[in-house]
């Protein structure tokens, strides 16, 4: 790891060169994660959300036949005129289910709607609202202009995928997309990674589970609810282990059992230092675990490793730092476990529609949105106050503004990192 360069401004984090990077913190903890063992046969709706363990070949083309990909009519391009008008005669018609039995001959056209097959012969499709259909005297004829291109309007055989072709390879998780697709191979099951199970629980003194009388200095406990959310969203099996006490015996048995039941350990609150010394004493006791401080904010002091044969990720107290540390950190690491392979990160460049106020030292996760001004215009803009106690902040916020280390704010107009999240609150 390179220690960032140390600034000797005002309003500096005069810590910041002993931390670790956000990139070094990424990459350590998803090394830390290995894909869990243990598959599982499913029908292919069940598998929704669920990584795929081996890969999936077609076994037929898609689309199975050449078909139309508009309502008009199917016909043999030499028979068009390149400068006039051309009269075929129509032979029948061909509809999506219902083939059009025979072959075109010269001069002939077939009526044909979207999705049907190409007849035999025929190796255009002119659409409708290019063409003259007329019945006289028992003779049906339709007229059709020059400019035409022959195959025009076809959908062919294999264009989406072809016969032999891997379509999904392990490691890619089942999308809405990925299902369809799958229905459309006439796929019935597939094999993916177990579920993996992850158990959490929130520490505090002050902590009080909702629906219960708020004392002196007691607040609600909201991380288990975020962690439960961003949980169910990313598809493990949860066991939610509640509010622990911050008393060495409860601490040492709630951490033997997660350990023992679950795939990953997640834990909020007492990382900081010289604070719930129990956390930390425990950990030391049962796992292996590092005590990370990374140059970022919100969400500085995280515990990584493991305890048994489970991963652990300690996670700061404060509700915004959970959001982000989990989203930055512990999702790339429970994907692997999963056995899903690395999401591309999206970060894009948007000017900034105010200014943005950051002191130099750690990388900041700001809570922004990202909209389009009057004039079409992308821009992002901030939630407003930044507090990593703030947690309207995250639910105002369709996107993370990436303010690197050694930045010291943006000006209104000035072009920042943007990460828009779709799926996280
Ligand atoms: P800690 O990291 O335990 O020092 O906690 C830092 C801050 O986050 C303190 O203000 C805590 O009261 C608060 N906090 C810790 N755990 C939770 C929780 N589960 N829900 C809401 N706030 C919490
Ligand atoms: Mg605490």
């Amino acid at each position: 790891m390179t220690p960032p360069e140390h600034h000797s401004c005002e309003g500096c984090d005069a810590e910041a060169p002993r931390l670790l990077s956000v990139a070094d913190a990424k990459r350590r903890i998803v090394e830390l994660a290995r894909p869990v063992a243990g598959r599982e046969h499913l029908a292919v709706r069940d598998a929704l959300g669920r990584v795929l363990a081996g890969d999936v070949r077609a076994g037929i083309d898609v689309p199975p036949f050449d078909n139309s990909a508009m309502d008009g009519f199917a016909l043999r391009s030499d028979d068009l005129s390149q400068s006039g008008e051309t009269e075929l005669k129509l032979v029948g018609a061909a509809f999506a289910g219902a083939p059009y039995a025979g072959r075109l001959q010269r001069g002939q056209a077939v009526r044909i709607m979207t999705g049907a097959p190409i007849p035999g012969g025929a190796d255009t499709v002119v659409m409708q609202e290019q063409a003259q259909a007329q019945a006289q005297a028992g003779k049906d004829t339709v007229r059709i202009g020059p400019g035409h291109r022959s195959g025009q309007n076809i959908r062919r055989a294999g264009e989406d995928v072809a016969a032999g072709q891997v379509v999904l390879r392990a490691g890619e998780r089942i999308t809405p997309a990925w299902l369809g697709l799958l229905a459309s191979l006439g796929v019935a099951e597939v094999t993916t990674s177990r579920r993996v199970r992850v158990a959490f629980f929130s520490t505090g003194d002050e902590l009080r589970g909702v629906g219960e009388h708020l004392g002196p200095g007691q607040i609600y406990d909201s991380n288990r609810y975020t962690l439960h959310g961003m949980l169910r969203r990313l598809g493990v099996d949860l066991m939610d282990m509640g509010v622990v006490r911050d008393r060495l015996r409860d601490v040492r048995q709630a951490f033997r059992e997660a350990a023992d039941t679950a795939d990953a350990v997640i834990t909020s609150g007492g990382v900081s230092v010289g604070e719930a010394d129990y956390v930390k004493q425990v950990l030391e006791e049962l796992g292996e675990v590092d005590f990370w401080k990374i140059a970022m904010k919100p969400g500085k002091p995280l515990a990584v490793g493991t305890v048994g044969d489970a991963c652990f990720f300690g996670l700061p107290g404060n509700p915004v730092s959970v959001m982000v540390t989990f989203h930055q950190f512990v999702r790339p690491a429970l994907r692997r476990l999963m056995g899903a392979a690395p999401e591309p990160e999206l970060v894009i460049q948007v000017p900034a529609a105010c200014p943005l106020s950051k002191a130099a030292g750690r990388l900041e996760y700001q809570r922004g949105v990202l909209y389009r001004d009057e004039q079409g215009r992308l821009r992002v803009t901030t939630t407003g106050l930044q507090g990593s106690h703030v947690l309207t902040s995250m639910g105002k916020a369709n996107c993370f503004i990436v303010l690197p280390e050694a930045s010291e704010g943006a000006e209104e107009g000035e072009l920042v990192d943007v990460q828009p999240f779709a799926g996280l609150v």
